[in-house]
């Protein structure tokens, strides 16, 4: 008998070795993912229960206690050693700027009205951070893009200087796709990046010069974030230089310090949109100063995995934000819990479906699955960027990302967006398996707003691995091709970080969403049974970091 069931066993063992020798099966592990259970997630961590999942809060606790007790019922192994938390230290600023600033030319003396004329803050956490007649620089758009050839702080030492810098880049209205892909935001044109290419640079500090239709929003949103207390990862004990202060200055004060500069406004904006610019210093100093109070704290990643069976030191890593706004200023009908339901308790609950079915799977994945709930999205993608800086898993043994932030509420779609065309080779991987399945893929309907820079695949692509971030398709099944335009603005206007971002039957119908989740699980299954390794396309401004450390490929 014992001899039998041993036998038996033995058989049933190379039965499964057998099946694990894997390769990709479309259908393989697809049927877990269903309406029902994403649901369920969903309208457990989108209810009031989890106060709108702020870091640092109760509501941080009860998030993160969910998906620790999820990844370990859904038999994920822990992510970073021996635990599913990764810890990202924070600090909290609260700077107080002085109400004005004073500027000094050659001949005379006036002022700049903080919040109607500027607004500055400092990522500096000494008690108090002033700049006294410190010289203005006029530096273009403030760029250095190898790939354009362009540097706008060629020859230039700004240290003890503040750099004045245009918004967005060189290419929006040029109508010249050649140039930083025309009005296609690159991001060279984020104000991200010039506050970091400043300080890069050694800048003493930044004004970014506003514009309402290359910006994409008015000088209002700028001055609504003033004086807020902002979070930061927490930096102390690490070589960073930050500038003293970052901030922006509204047209007309930007025309008048150019005016007092005699310097004239349009042709040096024009010449700055040309190659081969030389900044202009401005022969006007300024002086000011932030007071600022800075409290330290530490918010969590979630981080589990599933083990490669042929290539486990090879890693395909799903991420998404479980973060939101939490409690705050309450709605016309008083709600003062923001719950994020679609941004993004539903890509949270989305991720959890992928991971039951990379583990509902008959084969093994050939490389390792990790899947990373990060922290801090809406507060400037910090848990993503402090998983960046301080990976669990090195970034050359990095396939690939896959990011869901907001997955589609509104039934079935024909299409799905790809957010950022032509960036990397998923875009490929993700088109195969929609053509696999009836669909297709489309390019992002507003490519202006830069929505690739906007969450927490982008500091994946920061450090190089290429990244795969997808959004709603437009092309309803009954309704037709732009209803899902329509339903995006709706969501834009109504719901987007309001309290009314809630879990809604009579609203939500999830059936797109578990056919989108389909496709992604489908393009990270794919990579998963792989040797090959996708790399940026040609004109990624992300190419060129990857290609620094990765060793070549033929
Ligand atoms: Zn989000």
């Amino acid at each position: 008998m014992k001899r039998y069931l041993f036998i038996m066993s033995l058989i049933a063992l190379l039965g499964a070795c057998a099946k694990k020798e894997g390769k990709f099966d479309r259908a393989d592990g697809t049927a877990a993912i269903t309406v029902a259970s994403l649901e369920n997630h969903l309208k457990i961590l989108a209810s009031d229960a989890f106060m709108g999942r702020m870091p640092f809060t109760e509501g941080e606790q009860k998030t993160i206690a969910y998906l620790q007790e999820q990844f370990k019922n859904l038999g994920l192994e822990s992510g970073n050693g021996s635990s599913y938390l990764q810890e990202v230290p924070m600090v909290e600023i609260t700077t107080t700027a002085a109400p004005v600033m004073e500027v000094k030319s050659a001949k005379k003396k006036f002022t700049l009205e903080g919040l109607k004329d500027y607004v500055i803050w400092t990522q500096r956490t000494d008690p108090t951070t002033e700049v006294k007649d410190t010289e203005l620089v006029f530096a273009g758009f403030g760029i250095v893009a190898p790939e354009y050839n362009w540097n706008d702080y060629e020859g230039l030492d700004v240290k003890d200087k503040v750099v004045v810098v245009l918004v967005n880049d060189p290419g929006f209205g040029a109508e010249d796709v050649s140039l930083f892909k025309g009005n296609t935001m690159t991001y060279y044109g984020r104000w991200t990046y010039k506050f970091e290419e400043a300080a890069r640079q050694g800048a003493r500090g930044i004004l970014i010069i506003h514009d309402d239709v290359p910006a994409g929003y008015g000088f209002w949103v700028v001055q609504n974030s003033w004086n807020a207390s902002k979070l930061y990862l927490d930096t102390r004990g690490k070589d960073l230089y930050f500038s003293a202060f970052t901030g922006w200055v509204s047209q007309p004060a930007a025309k008048k310090l150019f005016e007092e500069a005699g310097i004239d406004w349009a042709s040096t904006v024009s010449a700055a949109r040309k190659p081969g610019f030389k900044a202009v210093p401005m022969k006007l100093s300024i002086t000011t100063s932030l007071v600022v109070k800075a409290k330290y704290d530490k918010s969590h990643n979630v981080i589990g995995k599933i083990t490669g069976a042929k290539q486990p030191d090879e890693y395909i890593i799903y991420s998404t934000h479980w973060d939101h706004l939490g409690i705050g200023k309450p709605d016309e009908k008083g709600d003062t819990i923001y719950n994020g339901a679609l941004d993004n308790a539903s890509g949270t609950a989305g991720m959890l479906e992928l991971i039951k079915a990379f583990k509902n799977m008959e084969n093994k994945p050939n490389r390792t699955v990790v899947f990373l709930a990060v922290t801090a999205e809406e507060q400037g993608l910090y848990g993503s960027e402090y998983y960046a800086q301080n990976p669990v898993y090195p970034r050359e043994k990095t396939v690939a990302n896959i990011n869901m932030d907001g997955i589609n509420p509104y039934g079935r779609m024909k299409d799905i967006v790809v957010v950022g065309i032509g960036q990397s080779d998923l875009e490929d991987y993700l088109d195969a398996e929609a053509k696999a399945v009836g669909r297709y893929t489309s390019p992002e309907p507003n490519p202006v707003a830069g929505y690739y820079f906007r969450s927490d695949h982008f500091n994946f692509a920061k450090v190089g691995i290429p990244a795969l971030y997808t959004n709603t398709g437009i092309d309803h099944h009954e309704k037709g091709a732009d209803y899902g335009k329509q339903l995006q603005d709706e969501y834009v206007s109504k719901y987007y970080h309001k309290p009314s971002d809630e879990y809604d039957t009579s609203r939500w119908n999830l059936e797109g969403a578990a056919e989108d989740l389909q496709l992604l699980f489908n393009v990270g299954k794919k990579l998963a049974f792989e040797t090959s390794w996708p790399q940026w396309k040609k004109g990624s401004e992300f190419k060129s970091t990857r290609e620094q450390y990765m060793p070549k490929v033929n």
